[in-house]
């Protein structure tokens, strides 16, 4: 334990206080007054914690602990849930809630960073990369469509299921074309020789297009443009790779699906 642990320790009677950033994922009623909140921290990962008396009206608390925001906290650590003592906010990204559009794409941020985020493990570039997301879609409404794809991309990739895009990924030569064959079970593109000896090869229009998601940034990503039969098929290929590597199926999928009107 190292010596501002001690301290903290040694004021705070024998439990143990400490220090950490986070976004606020979830808040869930508990009890008469209290709440659970799920945080996403950069060094502690996920972090279940109770606010207590923050249902009351004249909680210290006010309106800090509410998703998207990002905050720096004071918390002991409990046996099962920790207890948060204090909060200031950094950002509220109330600019993300008051957008019916933004709050849907961030809605699905939030559930992904909650089913895939672990207790005690952290994952540093992924709390990166969320914060930068929201600072992008905070300031600005342009191609959310895209900075969410890109967003599950680049996280899929900090997660280690990063899609082979470039070489096949049986016999490793490099890959030009515009259509690929593409297998889940390969991780990746496949060129046509091998295709016809994998299973599960579909064709796929839009790795190029995956590709440029992954080596872009926001500010370059918010200015793409695609047809709406490529965005489509982006959209489903994302959903079908997640439920693929992390049997993962978000509810606030479908909403950000419904708000799109796309699918
Ligand atoms: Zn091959």
């Amino acid at each position: 334990m190292n010596f501002i642990l001690q301290v903290f320790r040694l004021l705070s009677g024998g439990m143990t206080l400490y220090k950490t950033k986070a976004i606020i994922l979830r808040t869930r009623k508990f009890g008469e007054a209290d709440r659970i909140i799920t945080l996403f921290s950069p060094n502690c990962g996920k972090i279940k914690a109770i606010a207590k008396g923050i249902r009351k009206t004249k909680s210290k608390f006010g309106a800090r602990l509410e998703p998207f925001s990002y905050v720096n906290l004071l918390l002991y650590k409990g046996k099962n849930l920790d207890i948060i003592t204090q909060v200031e906010t950094i950002d509220s990204f109330q600019k993300i809630r008051e957008d019916l559009k933004k709050l849907s794409a961030g809605s699905v941020v939030l559930d992904l960073l909650e089913k895939v985020s672990l207790e005690s493990e952290s994952n540093y570039p992924l709390f990166e990369l969320s914060l930068s997301f929201f600072e992008k879609i905070s300031s600005s409404i342009e191609g959310l469509e895209f900075l969410l794809m890109g967003f599950e991309i680049k996280s899929l990739a900090l997660l280690g299921y990063q899609p082979i895009l470039t070489h096949c990924s049986f016999c490793q030569i490099n890959l030009n074309k515009d259509k690929k064959w593409f297998s889940f079970s390969r991780g990746g593109v496949l060129c046509d020789n091998c295709a016809k000896d994998i299973d599960d090869a579909i064709l796929l229009t839009i790795s190029d297009f995956l590709l440029k998601l992954l080596n872009s940034n926001w500010e370059e990503i918010s200015q793409f443009k695609a047809k709406r039969e490529i965005v489509i098929e982006l959209l489903k290929f994302l959903e079908d790779y997640f439920y693929y590597y992390l049997q993962l199926k978000l509810k606030s999928k479908a909403w950000w699906n419904q708000v799109l009107k796309i699918i």
